[in-house]
């Protein structure tokens, strides 16, 4: 399989990656994996992150943000602690940012009151969003009317329904896939949605350490940016496009969303 592959959300902050990091980056470097952004969960996350990116600061970029699971972190300080952060030029995307009412790690009023500003932070400084949002649909578009987001956005590791799906195409969002399709179970109802993404509309991730395919025998279940390839192969499979059509957009997509030159 041709190559050039983007993975554009990889938590690599993991503890699990502490002890072979350059490891599992260099082998999915050397396999195809040419670009990673690298996921910021929190402050201390996303000055970790950076300090990852910084080792291959040629093949990799991160986010800056708080994810929902810690919005009751977010305090007066947040939004300017989060600006200052993006000053480093491998910070290419607000995020992880968005609502979790499902497992509610978060009160869902500091969940709000985090992603209203992250929108606002994006917007004052141009960066495009890495947007989750897990059973919390509603309350996720009413924030997206509150604040207009004026940057590009991604709805990053896509598990809804087929109407949340339309509500984000209709905004103008990416949406981003996840090992998550090749789950015979979970992941049913999203193969036939695959193919009503717009080509020029969809991202890959791996989402690792989780999220591993499931179709993957791997020892420690941890998944890595090695085995985007997966989440790849299953979008093939329920495309109609070429195979080369596909990879070359996708890597396409994934250049325009983050603001890169080739
Ligand atoms: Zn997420």
């Amino acid at each position: 399989m041709p190559s050039n592959l983007f993975d554009i959300g990889a938590n690599l902050t993991h503890e699990s990656f502490n002890k072979d990091l350059n490891n599992v980056i260099e082998k999915s470097l050397t396999n195809g994996i040419k670009n990673i952004c690298v996921t910021g969960c929190d402050l201390e996350d996303s000055r970790k992150a950076i300090e990852i990116a910084k080792l291959f600061p040629k093949n990799l970029i991160t986010t800056c943000g708080i994810h929902p699971h810690y919005a009751d972190s977010f305090d007066e300080n947040s939004s300017s602690e989060i600006i200052s952060i993006c000053k480093n030029s491998l910070v290419k995307a607000i995020g992880e940012t968005g609502l979790d009412f499902n497992r509610n790690f978060s009160k869902k009023g500091k969940q709000i009151q985090s992603f209203l500003n992250h929108i606002e932070i994006a917007n004052s400084l141009n960066l495009p969003m890495f947007l989750h949002q897990r059973d919390a649909h509603e309350s996720f578009m009413s924030c997206l009317e509150k604040v207009n987001p004026l940057t590009q956005c991604v709805v990053h590791c896509f598990t809804g329904k087929e109407e949340e799906l339309k509500d984000y195409l209709k905004k103008g969002f990416f949406i981003g896939l996840t090992g998550w399709i090749c789950d015979p179970k979970r992941g049913a109802h999203l193969e036939k949605l695959i193919s009503l993404i717009p080509l020029n509309k969809l991202l890959i991730e791996t989402d690792s350490p989780y999220l591993l395919p499931k179709n993957l025998e791997v020892k420690g279940r941890r998944n890595e940016p090695i085995y985007l390839r997966e989440v790849l192969k299953k979008i093939i499979k329920h495309r109609n496009e070429k195979e080369e059509e596909i990879i070359e957009t996708l890597y396409e997509n994934s250049l325009s969303f983050f603001n890169l030159q080739k």
